[in-house]
């Protein structure tokens, strides 16, 4: 068999993942873009389609983990070529609610369009399922991330096992079950090659909150803040439910969203209505005037995004309001907001610093912290190799407090491999990419 990082061995975002069997039978793991630099989107050499159907080559099934642009982002292409795609059933209503979305942005309508034609020809997955691919088996199983419904994949391929881990954290809200699962029903199936996220190798001295601790920092700037907008991702199911337990400390405080938001919480509350149930929110974009008189009186806890739309909603709140009173949480990657990071973003900036109002920075990785990589790396413990993928050009799981045998099986560079099942030599070869 054969496994080869297209891309994603040195840098964040933009995984490519193939897995080949000993047949011909192939598919991939993820296909996004590259992460935008700053304000402009990145060049991606998969924009030229001649490039795309060369690694779409004897492709017959791409499976994402989930549903972050830097996994998923060529669905059209992709469906153009005749290549079947598949994801978890909530991440694809959430896909087509996005998409359905850009189509009120003239700028965005037509690439909006092309995507639900092909999101509506994608086949759904079920955790613990095992599908095939000709002489390729799947078996998805969740996992915790800032994407909700995020799937780690175990395969098996000429007798080789390899689990490819997605994006994962154990730092929210159902991180709690990576352990058990791993011990439980992965470790037991003896995994030969781990292919996993290394997105925060770089970052091994910061401590990494939880988002129980987001929710109590978040409950300290309500306490002194009768009004608060909040920056975060609309996607992120954990963090919205940080944000609504803000009500703990007044129940009359209002949580306030917009139509898009709304649909988004409505998608996860029908699918996941456990943890997420007590999503309930009122809707901006329908009530306005009858909502505002509320909010001045009540206080509120406002989820917004960088958009003209939420200009205008915050122009017409700002001047009802108490301007000392009012915090804006920032809860995205600090780096998009600091002018001396790489990831820098002029206009994220200015919509943070549009008014006076005290800012306060309340956000977690979606990623897995150093210590849950090496518990990860520890408890599947693979026979044979640790490939490491979305991680910074030059970070290095041998830092990783790993079991001595684990450490000489960290494949950096294209290796070949044997593993002898039942008196047979079977050959795994590993090709590192970009
Ligand atoms: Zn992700």
């Amino acid at each position: 068999m054969k496994i080869k990082i297209h891309r994603g061995a040195n840098q964040i975002g933009g995984c490519i993942t193939e897995i080949e069997s000993a047949k011909g039978d192939k598919i991939l793991i993820d296909f996004g873009h590259n992460l935008p630099e700053g304000d402009e989107k990145a060049f991606d050499k998969f924009e030229n389609t001649n490039a795309l159907r060369e690694v779409l080559r004897r492709v017959s099934d791409v499976y994402y983990t989930h549903y972050h642009g830097d996994h998923i982002g060529f669905e059209y292409e992709i469906y153009k070529a005749g290549v079947t795609q598949h994801i978890g059933d909530l991440s694809l209503e959430m896909m087509k609610t996005l998409k359905k979305h850009m189509l009120k942005a003239d700028s965005l309508k037509a690439s909006a369009t092309e995507s639900l034609e092909a999101l509506e020809h994608f086949k759904i997955y079920s955790a613990a399922s095992t599908e095939r691919v000709g002489s390729i088996s799947i078996t998805p199983y969740y996992v915790s991330h800032s994407a909700i419904d995020a799937y780690m994949f175990l395969i098996e391929c000429d007798g080789v096992k390899v689990l490819h881990t997605g994006d994962f954290r154990d730092h929210g809200y159902m991180g709690g079950g990576l352990e058990k699962n791993i011990k439980a029903n992965i470790a037991p199936q003896n995994v030969d090659v781990l292919i996993t996220e290394g997105t925060m190798l770089a970052r091994d001295r910061e401590k990494v909150p939880t988002e129980w601790d987001l929710q109590e920092q978040a409950i300290e700037v309500m306490k002194s803040h009768k009004y608060a907008f909040v920056l975060c991702s609309s996607t992120d199911a954990d963090r919205i439910v940080t944000f609504k337990a803000t009500q703990r400390t007044d129940p009359k405080r209002l949580f306030v969203v917009d139509s898009y938001q709304g649909a988004q919480i409505m998608n996860i509350k029908n699918k996941l209505n456990v943890i997420y149930n007590s999503l309930s929110f009122n809707n901006i974009s329908k009530h306005f005037d009858e909502l505002l008189p509320i909010m001045v009186q009540n206080g509120f806890t406002m989820l917004v995004r960088n958009s003209s739309t939420f200009e205008r909603l915050i122009a017409a709140i700002m001047p009802k309001i108490e301007l000392s009173q009012t915090a804006f949480i920032y809860s995205q990657f600090s780096g998009y907001i600091d002018v001396n990071h790489a990831t820098f973003r002029q206009s994220t900036y200015n919509f943070v610093h549009k008014y006076d109002w005290e800012i306060f920075q309340i956000h977690t990785s979606g990623h897995a912290s150093c210590q849950a990589l090496t518990k990860v790396c520890n408890w599947v413990h693979p026979s044979m190799a640790i490939v490491p993928i979305h991680k910074e050009k030059g970070t290095d799981f041998a830092r990783l407090k790993l079991k001595s045998d684990l450490k000489g099986r960290i494949v950096a560079q294209s290796t070949k491999l044997q593993k002898q099942i039942d008196g047979q030599t079977v050959e795994v070869e590993i090709e590192i990419g970009e």
